[in-house]
């Protein structure tokens, strides 16, 4: 067998890892869009290194944009093979990749306008609603922890691993004619003893293994921390400041996360008078659907829903969807609390609240999560003190925070327990993926220090043969 590393190869976007078998079978764990790279996104997204007629499936880990966003993509390109994932990852993908697409069919066309390209010189979304809907007609639904034969010679079984609402790592049994070989790819490690999500289940020993290592250098701080720095910031912006606080936030997952720590706060009377307003029409439908699948969230909620309280609704917050009330948003002198996407700040609704209120000192923009460093959330999180918003030149005047505590994505500490069970002796080859490169050059030493041998940190497009 082969795995060839068509993305998320020392970055930590673009998820995409191809197994081929001896009689050149392919499928494809996660098919992920680029996000967050500058100029070169569209490029790395429409140039793959990865034939779609070729393959025989995909297998999906979660339902992040940057693991499945290319699946549209793929089928316009002619696969029609069948898509694996869990219900909870069907579930939220008819969401995301409907947003996806009405997101690049806004900013081509924005583009295009922008830089009056003429009709034979317009850019082209990547795909379109039509290509989701053919998309989502392959997808096939697995139920977690039971081994699902995909094609001759592969099984697959999806371990839940904590990081959003129905993600899972993919681990797969390949038998080949003389030889049997067991691969794990961890897909994103989520955390142990997180506000929202069941913890990750820990998966069994593996020959191979394909690791995530987004936090491969650091440790975080505890999820109370995080509610204490949150809090911290609506005292300070809104009520003394008399300012904004938006925050970006991935509408799946951070939003709820988020959204949940603030109601907690609310019943213990920690909350001041305020008004909160969760600005993105996905996170709406994020909410809706994390509530339908309940079971997957840890014992905190599931007290929260059996004494029949909302985890994600009280008299302080309010949902925006319409387009107008978000504009509105955006001019209004109102102190408040914004949570909006996307988390990196680059594209959707909190890059105009962040447009408008970046030159008013009274604000504070509070990131709570991983940004690409060439993104406008890297840049602000950098420290820089002049940025370019839509094509305009602006002073960053507002207060810029970060909270990293509340990420899905376990830190070193963690990533390391959750591979407990492998013995780092018998391991053949461990791949870190999914990580800036200095980033996982730091893991790889933890990792080879504590006994794995072959740890490998793969280019884009290379392959490897074992
Ligand atoms: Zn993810």
């Amino acid at each position: 067998m082969k795995i060839k590393f068509a993305g998320a190869a020392k970055t930590v976007t673009g998820s995409k890892h191809l197994i081929e078998l001896w009689d050149n079978k392919k499928v494809l764990l996660d098919c992920g869009m680029y996000q967050g790279l500058g100029k070169q996104t569209f490029e790395l997204n429409d140039n793959d290194v990865i034939e779609p007629t070729e393959l025989d499936a995909i297998l999906l880990s979660h339902a992040h944009i940057d693991h499945s966003g290319l699946i549209p993509k793929y089928v316009k390109d002619g696969f029609e093979g069948p898509i694996y994932c869990t219900k909870a990852t069907f579930a939220l993908c008819q969401i995301m990749l409907r947003d996806s697409a009405f997101i690049q069919e806004f900013d081509v066309r924005y583009s295009n306008k922008r830089n009056n390209r003429s009709e034979k010189d317009a850019y082209e979304p990547l795909y379109e609603q039509e290509d989701v809907s053919q998309a989502l007609e392959q997808f096939v639904i697995v139920e977690e922890n039971v081994q699902t034969a995909i094609i001759d010679g592969i099984k697959a079984t999806f371990i839940p691993n904590g990081h959003i609402l129905g993600s899972a790592a993919i681990y797969l049994d390949i038998d080949e004619i003389s030889e049997k070989t067991s691969v794990l790819f961890t897909a994103d490690i989520g955390r142990f003893n997180t506000s929202l999500i069941k913890d990750p289940e820990i998966p069994p020993f593996a020959d191979i293994l394909i690791c995530e290592s987004t936090y491969g250098d650091r440790l975080h701080d505890t999820t109370i921390d995080a509610e204490q720095a949150i809090l911290n910031a609506i005292i300070y912006t809104v009520k003394e400041k008399k300012g904004k606080l938006i925050i970006p936030a991935f509408s799946l997952g951070r939003t709820q996360e988020i959204v949940f720590a603030l109601n907690k706060l609310d019943l213990h009377g920690l909350l001041p008078e305020i008004k909160i307003y969760v600005d993105s029409p996905l996170a709406v439908d994020a909410t809706v659907i994390t509530k339908q699948f309940s079971y997957l969230l840890n014992s905190q909620v599931q007290r929260f829903i059996d004494s029949r309280s909302d985890p994600f609704g009280f008299e302080k917050l309010t949902y925006v969807k319409k387009k107008e009330d978000s504009q509105k948003l955006n001019t209004s002198k109102e102190p408040c609390v914004i949570i909006s996407a996307a988390g990196m700040a680059d594209a959707g609704r909190v890059k105009h609240h962040i447009f408008h209120g970046i030159e008013n000192a009274r604000n504070t923009i509070l990131f709570v999560g991983y940004a690409e460093p060439n993104s406008l959330g890297g840049k602000l999180q950098r420290g820089e003190k002049e940025v370019t918003i839509f094509g305009e030149s602006k002073r960053v005047e507002a207060e810029i925070k970060v909270v990293s505590s509340l990420s899905a994505h376990g830190d070193y500490k963690e990533m390391i327990s959750y591979l407990k069970n492998q013995d780092p002796s018998k391991v053949r080859k461990l791949f870190l993926v999914h990580g800036e490169e200095k980033v996982i050059e730091n893991y790889a030493g933890r990792l080879r220090k504590i006994g794995y041998r072959d740890v490998v940190i793969p280019e884009r497009g290379e392959s490897f043969e074992l």
